[in-house]
This record gives structure tokens, C-alpha cells and sequence, in this order.
């Protein structure tokens, strides 16, 4: 398992952390989940990982053949893995 600490600019793309309001600065992690597959996300740097099973089962974890943790996958990461899973436990809350 590969990870990669990295941290953004003030933003308003990035959803705030629900637990402690960070939106800049993430662990991007990358983990071989099957032979041909990796999955990649990102934990805030308080740890909430909204892709966690306690949290939301799998299934919001970005999926790709080679995985890693180059600039697009961190990317990937925020995007999906990060914004639009809270945005979905938002949207099941209301
Ligand atoms: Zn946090």
C-alpha cells in the first residue's frame, strides 16, 4: 500500500472534513485490491475516512488498473472518492 501526504491551496472545491473542517490537507492513499485493481482514496489528516467501512461500506473508492499516487490519481481521489461520497451522506441525511 502506497500513500502520499499533500496539501492544496484555500479552495471552495473541496468539501470540508465533517469532523474537523479541513479541505486542504489529505493522506492520498493506494491499495491493490485484486490482481488487476487498486483502489485509491483519501483519508483528512485528522484520519476521517468517509470511504471507510464504519463510515460508508466500499464502494466510493476511486478503482484503477495500476493504482498509485501521482498527481491525477490524488486528483481522482478528492473528486471522487472524497467530495462525492460526502456529498452522498449529506444527501442521505436530509
Ligand atoms: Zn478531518
Amino acid at each position: 500500500m502506497s500513500s502520499r501526504n499533500v496539501k492544496y491551496k484555500q479552495n471552495e472545491f473541496i468539501k470540508p472534513c465533517p469532523k474537523c473542517g479541513n479541505n486542504t490537507e489529505f493522506t492520498i492513499r493506494s491499495k491493490q485490491c485484486a490482481e488487476d485493481c487498486c483502489e485509491i482514496w483519501a483519508v483528512c489528516k485528522c484520519g476521517y475516512d468517509p470511504t471507510s467501512y464504519e463510515e460508508a461500506g466500499s464502494g466510493n473508492r476511486v478503482e484503477d488498473v495500476w493504482g498509485g499516487v501521482d498527481d491525477d490519481n490524488c486528483q481522482d481521489a478528492i473528486r471522487f472518492a472524497w467530495n462525492d461520497t460526502l456529498e452522498d451522506m449529506q444527501k442521505r441525511s436530509t
